[in-house]
């Protein structure tokens, strides 16, 4: 299933080229073109789906598999120190390609990236009071 006014359906498929790290009957791996640092990868299912929650459960898992294989191979290659797999779902969250899609972001000491949020103070109680409304 691809939807024909999406870009990543278009890299996924080949449709456009792209840089790329990996490919099999289901994904497409290649470098992000804004990167957050260098050696920053997405995991791109060929088929659309919007975000983590229509997509398959074993496409699911097989992403999460890739990630580790694949953020090994860059961390290693590229002597990262570090490594955030990050996924956006929904514009609020930052997703601005609404194609499902996982970062993989190599991190380097001192490279001046900030992947985060602010905490903000919570007492025990409230987090109860929020699980419970969570499970309903
Ligand atoms: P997100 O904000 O999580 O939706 O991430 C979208 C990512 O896609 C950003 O990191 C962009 O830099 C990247 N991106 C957008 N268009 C392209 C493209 N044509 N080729 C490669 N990466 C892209
Ligand atoms: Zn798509």
């Amino acid at each position: 299933m691809k939807d024909a006014n999406c870009i990543f359906c278009k890299i996924a498929n080949g449709e456009i080229p792209s840089a790329t790290l990996y490919e099999d009957d289901v994904f497409r791996v290649f470098m992000d073109l804004g990167p957050a640092t260098k050696g920053h990868a997405l995991i791109v299912p060929k088929d659309h789906y919007n975000d983590l929650f229509e997509l398959p459960e074993e496409t699911a898992a097989s992403a999460i598999k890739l990630a580790k294989k694949l953020g090994a191979q860059i961390r290693d290659a590229l002597h990262a120190d570090g490594m955030n797999i990050v996924q956006n779902n929904g514009a609020a969250a930052g997703q601005t390609v609404a194609h499902f899609h996982l970062h993989m972001i190599p991190r380097y000491a001192d490279d001046g990236q900030k992947i985060g949020w602010q905490p903000r103070e919570i007492t025990p109680e409230k987090a109860v009071e929020i699980a419970a409304e969570i499970k309903g």
